[in-house]
């Protein structure tokens, strides 16, 4: 018999979020979409609207929220390093302050919670690829680590309320993940690659382009989230979720220039500090406790996000 649950998607509005919103609808459940907007749109749920088992709420998830749910999906963090760095101070109260009161709330309601963490909290990687066991290697004062240690932080605090609470946690790291509903300057390596493509703009590759990421499209990533939630109660993470194929930042521009047929050339601009030189996730935890694998391969994945884009850049004009 299927049951009706109410969930709650903290940064619901968000590229991931709105997704999660879609596929939990569509499973029949209830869902409280808590979003501040801070980097996700009313746009990106806006077809949701009508909706009698959506709600839309606006709130900022650094302050306390008293509502009534069963599950919980905490989404709410911007992910991209330009947006998460524009605020750093903002973005470790989010990732500390956000799990702290969506911890309690799950506390008091006894509802399931999931933490969306991320490869991140690998840092720049000494093992390759990486596997759950390894802890690290994160710089604890550079521009980046408002989100690593706010990310690593959350863990602490998710592993904390279950050994001291008894929660129902579980904790996914999300690798490098695209698709449409990304925003189009959000300075993300895919969607800026595809959007300046498609304008016949430069293409903006910092230092040499062999770096390496593994791009997971957006519909596998959340059948693992899904899975996880899904899964027994002692399967609690932290568990990688993402697609282990890799791939240099050069071979990515090159497939994005080959699908989108555009005449851009690649320009050279300085590496961010900190830039993680490899990432690629071992994803054997997934496969052995979910039975999840990663189906949508690079090449189709951009295709459907090269679409989108063109869409979204054809009705703007631009
Ligand atoms: P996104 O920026 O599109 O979504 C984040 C959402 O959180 C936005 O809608 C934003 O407005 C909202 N938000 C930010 N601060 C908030 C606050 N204080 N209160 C309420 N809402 C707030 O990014 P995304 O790619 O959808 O990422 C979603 C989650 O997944 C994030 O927690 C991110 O760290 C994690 N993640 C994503 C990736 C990826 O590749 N997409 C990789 C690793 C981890
Ligand atoms: N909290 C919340 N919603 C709830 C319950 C708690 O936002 O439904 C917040 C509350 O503001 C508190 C935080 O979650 O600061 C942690 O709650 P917990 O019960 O763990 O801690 P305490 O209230 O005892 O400090
Ligand atoms: N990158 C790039 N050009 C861009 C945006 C990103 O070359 O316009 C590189 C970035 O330096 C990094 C990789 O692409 O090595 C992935 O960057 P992104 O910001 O998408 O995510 P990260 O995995 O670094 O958090």
């Amino acid at each position: 018999m299927h049951l009706e649950k109410r969930i709650l998607i903290t940064g619901g509005a968000g590229f991931l979020g709105s997704h999660l919103c879609d596929m939990m609808l569509e499973r029949g459940h209830r869902v409280l979409c808590v979003d501040n907007f801070f980097t996700g749109t009313q746009q990106n749920v806006d077809h949701l609207r009508d909706n009698p088992r959506f709600e839309l709420m606006r709130h900022d998830i650094t302050f306390p929220l008293y509502v009534e749910v069963d599950e919980i999906y905490n989404l709410a963090c911007p992910a991209s390093p330009i947006h998460y760095q524009r605020d750093p101070v903002q973005t470790t109260k989010v990732s500390v302050l956000g799990a702290i009161n969506v911890l309690g709330l799950a506390k008091r309601t006894k509802a399931k919670v999931f933490q969306a963490s991320t490869s991140e909290v690998y840092g720049d990687p000494s093992v390759h690829p990486q596997t759950e066991d390894y802890w690290g290697n994160v710089n604890p004062i550079g521009v980046r680590s408002c989100y690593d240690e706010g990310k690593r932080c959350a863990e602490t605090l998710f592993f904390d309320y279950r050994r001291q609470h008894h929660l129902s946690i579980k904790v996914a790291r999300i690798f490098n993940t695209y698709g449409p509903r990304m925003h189009p300057n959000d300075g993300r390596v895919v969607s800026s690659f595809i959007v300046q493509a498609l304008r016949g703009e430069d293409i903006t590759m910092y230092g040499t382009g062999q770096q390496t990421r593994s791009f997971c499209f957006v519909s596998d990533l959340l059948d693992g989230f899904v899975r996880l939630m899904d899964s027994p109660d002692d399967v609690i993470g932290p568990i990688n979720i993402g697609n282990p194929s890799e791939f240099t930042m050069i071979e990515l521009a090159d497939l994005v220039i080959e699908l989108t047929g555009s005449r851009s050339k690649v320009r050279h601009l300085p590496l961010p500090q900190d830039d993680p030189r490899q990432r690629k996730p071992d994803i054997t935890k997934a496969r052995d406790l979910l039975g999840w694998e990663p189906r949508i391969a690079l090449r189709e994945g951009l295709q459907r996000t090269i679409a989108y884009f063109d869409r979204q850049l054809t009705a703007a004009g631009t």
